[in-house]
């Protein structure tokens, strides 16, 4: 199986572009985040995001599974498709919160690895070459500096109908990293193997091109 790992800081354009490039080279693409999203959907339901004991005591009782419908990820919570309901700022926030408790990425690491043993994929996250697939034959990082990033994902959300202001995703993108690349455990950042991909002053489609010729080259 061929295993391509994404992995990069929120808002760099990776799903974007791991999608496209999933689907010209006919792999499946993963999107790993939504998985943590969902467990933390899980814990904003049950009133437990607070409480570290609490979102861990929750796992016991949660069942989080993919799917594929028309080559769409989907992800289901319980039984229950949630894919709609995990692209929230307070999910985000919420799904890097619980990203950084061990039991939480212990729960999500096989469901991961599984996949990526049965299909050709591109899988996309922060820890994908460092500790989910560290033999994937192809390890990229894609990165923009925090303005790009933040001016996409305020667009995005504003399409998408959510009230937001400019200053407040620039606000999380930056937390986010923060936290995202200071956790203890499977910190956000490249391998020594990894290639580096900026994509800063890259339209969606070069970035897309690049990704791509990057995979062709290293699979
Ligand atoms: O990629 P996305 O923004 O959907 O990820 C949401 C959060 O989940 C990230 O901020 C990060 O904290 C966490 N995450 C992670 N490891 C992954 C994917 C996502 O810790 N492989």
């Amino acid at each position: 199986m061929i295993n391509v790992a994404i992995d990069g800081p929120a808002g760099a354009g990776k799903s974007t572009i791991a999608k496209a490039a999933a689907k010209e080279l006919g792999f499946i693409y993963v999107d790993t985040g939504a998985l943590y999203r969902t467990i933390a959907l899980n814990a904003v339901r049950s009133n437990a995001i607070d409480s570290t004991e609490a979102i861990v005591s929750l796992l016991e009782k949660t069942d989080v599974k993919l799917g594929y419908d028309n080559g769409m990820q989907r992800v289901y919570l319980n039984g229950e498709d949630v894919s709609d309901f995990i692209r929230t700022p307070e999910i985000s926030m919420g799904a890097s919160r619980v990203s950084a408790i061990p039991e939480v990425r212990a729960f999500l690491l096989e469901l991961q690895r599984d996949i990526a043993r049965n299909n050709n994929v591109i899988m996309d996250g922060r820890d994908i070459g460092t500790v989910v697939l560290p033999d994937a034959q192809c390890k990229i990082f894609l990165f923009a500096s925090p303005e790009c990033r933040a001016e996409r994902r305020y667009k995005e959300l504003i399409e998408k109908g959510e009230n937001v202001r400019y200053e407040d995703v620039l606000e999380d993108v930056n937390q986010r990293d923060y936290q995202d690349s200071h956790r203890e455990i499977a910190p956000l950042k490249p391998t020594e193997e990894s290639i580096m991909a900026d994509t800063s002053k890259l339209s969606l489609e070069e970035s897309i091109e690049l990704i791509i010729n990057i995979i062709k080259e290293n699979m």
